[in-house]
């Protein structure tokens, strides 16, 4: 008899609002732990087969790396890569690794693993090349590691809706899960800024980070719930609890229906509008999005078209974005929209864009800094999107600006891109605005400064708040130190906001601070209109807008924001939102 499974209460970081009850399932993009087991009898040659077919596509995705990066590399990457394929070719290393497999009777992942543990050890005993060529052979091991992990996954991966558990969740590995399966997310890292959380917020998916070792907790087969708002995780709870959440599941679905149903969301954007507020979305595609939240908002705040850089391995041309972008604007059907230049680096990477290794991503080589520098990259996109803007309105904003010397210089690249386009009698936009993104904190305290020359100014909280606070968006370690309502913040957002007044100019936020309930009205309160934010937070927004005119939102941040810390801001603001909204406001105020 087994013993029984102990029940588990975990307490984690809730960062996408919601309750879940499934199946774990690991999703493994970090190699980790590789599965080792003898083989049965007869199982070689299954494995031989493996070891093969990964090798060959290892490979050949190098390959492809290699020729759509020859334009930027330098002698020393070459070299790197003539080494690395090298070692894909070398029969010997295939020969050792399928030695284990046969005589060890090892499966291919632990047989690889081993033999390039043990080359790594030989070589690091050696002279420096041959410690140089110790990190070759490691890295080759990783490649075809991961896709011999990899395709273990996608044999999993059929079949029902599961929580998923992954120590991080990369930008680029979201887009190859199939998110119609997710009932929750379950990470080891990632804040309520990081790019994980905007996505299981952005797709309605409940989420709880800062949870270590799950794999340990939770056995494949167990039952696992969770609850995003408080940040909680069940592993195999008791039938009682089950119950709890789904009776809590489907009270939230019907609290939602119920707000979005209570003002058909037309007529009041129309009301919003006549208000002066903009309910704008920040999205990365369209295909978990219902047309009439689209309907429901005044366009797009913020289109990240990183996500379409990613999922594949080349840069798509020109002519794919303009298709793309065309795509975009028939959706939006004439209400705007701002494509945001891509921006990669930091904590978001492209398989097939070779950077070098950065001590501080963060503070290093990405947004703008990066593609001013990589013109096969900005070029084509600025190119698309200029053509793409004669089919519709559409802006164009800059990641990660730091001066205002950035923006000049993407203005002239635009007009001499402007200028080929007429040469080659190719329609584009003439008058497409140029915005920058206020998410460095230098840039924030010269918004002015920056206003003379950029069209409009959308603020990034996540990362504004990140480099102000001096707090990894992604560390949970040090997550109690992001505090978005803390008053020197809403001091510095407010001079932002107050300086686009000034210049006659848009000031958006686009970070998560827009649609969260509390934020949305510290922001109101302090001069802001124009609020761009996943779907998933509209309801939220709109139950400010209802609750709240600009000026009592004004008096009430006017008073709060005189006290010196987040957690008074909060509980004032809190307080407020209790007395105005009552038990609206309950599902979305955190715990
Ligand atoms: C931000 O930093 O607030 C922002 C909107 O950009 P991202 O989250 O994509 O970095
Ligand atoms: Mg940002």
């Amino acid at each position: 008899m087994t013993a029984p499974r102990r029940r588990r209460a975990v307490l984690g970081l809730g960062i996408s609002p919601g309750v879940a009850l499934g199946p774990v399932y690991y999703f493994k993009n970090d190699i980790g732990e590789v599965p080792r087991r003898e083989l049965a009898s007869g199982e070689e040659a299954a494995e031989l087969a493996r070891l093969d077919a990964a090798f060959g596509e290892a490979e050949q995705a190098f390959r492809h790396l290699r020729d759509t990066n020859t334009a930027n590399l330098s002698e020393h990457d070459r070299r790197i890569f003539d080494a690395h394929l090298a070692l894909y070719e070398d029969e010997l290393l295939r020969q050792s690794i399928a030695a284990r497999i046969t005589h060890q009777r090892l499966n291919a992942e632990a047989a690889l693993k081993d033999e390039v543990d043990h080359l790594v050890a030989l070589f690091q005993k050696m002279d420096e090349l041959h410690r140089e060529r110790a990190a070759d052979v490691r890295d080759v091991g990783n490649r075809v590691q991961r896709v011999l992990v990899r395709r273990q996954q996608d044999a999993l991966a059929s079949g029902q809706p599961v929580i998923l558990w992954a120590r991080e969740l990369l930008p680029s590995d979201t887009l190859t899960l199939d998110r119609n399966r997710l009932l929750g997310i379950v990470t080891e890292v990632g804040g309520e800024a990081s790019h994980v959380a905007i996505l299981a917020r952005a797709s309605g998916i409940p989420a709880v980070s800062g949870v270590q070792r799950f794999d340990a907790l939770a056995p494949p087969g167990s039952t696992v719930a969770l609850d995003g708002r408080k940040g909680r995780v069940w592993v195999d709870p008791q039938p009682r609890l089950c119950g709890a959440i789904e009776r809590t599941r489907t009270r939230l679905v019907a609290e939602r229906r119920l707000l979005q149903e209570s003002a058909p969301a037309e007529s009041l954007r129309k009301s919003l509008r006549k208000r002066g507020i903009s309910l704008l979305l920040n999205i990365e595609n369209f295909d978990n999005l219902d047309p009439s939240v689209l309907r429901a908002a005044d366009g797009v705040g913020l289109y990240r078209t990183e996500f379409l850089f990613m999922g594949r391995s080349t840069f798509p041309s020109e002519e794919e974005q303009l298709a793309f972008y065309k795509d975009v604007l028939r959706h939006v059907d004439g209400r705007e929209v701002t494509f945001r230049t891509i921006d990669v680096g930091g904590d978001k990477a492209l398989p097939y864009l070779v950077t070098p290794r950065e001590q501080n991503p963060a503070l290093g080589w990405r947004g703008i800094r990066l593609t001013f520098e990589w013109p096969d990259l900005l070029i084509p996109q600025l190119r698309a999107l200029l053509r793409a803007a004669a089919h519709g309105p559409l802006k164009i904003l800059l990641p990660m600006v730091t001066t205002v010397d950035e923006v000049r210089r993407a203005r002239v690249l635009l007009d001499e891109l402007k200028g080929d386009l007429r040469r080659q009698g190719l329609a584009h936009g003439e008058q497409v605005a140029l915005g920058a993104m206020v998410e460095v904190p230098v840039a924030a305290l010269a918004a002015a400064d920056l206003l003379r020359d950029a069209d409009f100014v959308s603020i990034g909280t996540n990362d504004l708040l990140q480099y102000l606070f001096a707090v990894d968006r992604n560390n949970l370690q040090v997550a109690h130190l992001y505090q978005p309502l803390h008053p020197a913040a809403l001091r510095l957002l407010r001079d932002v906001i107050a300086a686009g007044r000034s210049a006659g100019k848009p000031i958006t936020v686009c970070g998560e601070m827009a649609g969260e309930l509390l934020s949305t009205l510290a922001l109101f309160g302090l001069g802001l209109r124009r609020f761009s934010m996943s779907p998933v937070h509209l309801p939220e927004a709109r139950l400010v807008f209802r609750s709240f005119s600009a000026e009592d939102a004004l008096a009430l941040v006017d008073s709060v924001i005189t006290v010196d810390s987040a957690a008074q801001v909060g509980a004032l603001l809190r307080a407020a939102v209790a007395e105005r909204c009552g038990a609206a406001a309950l599902p979305f105020l955190p715990r």
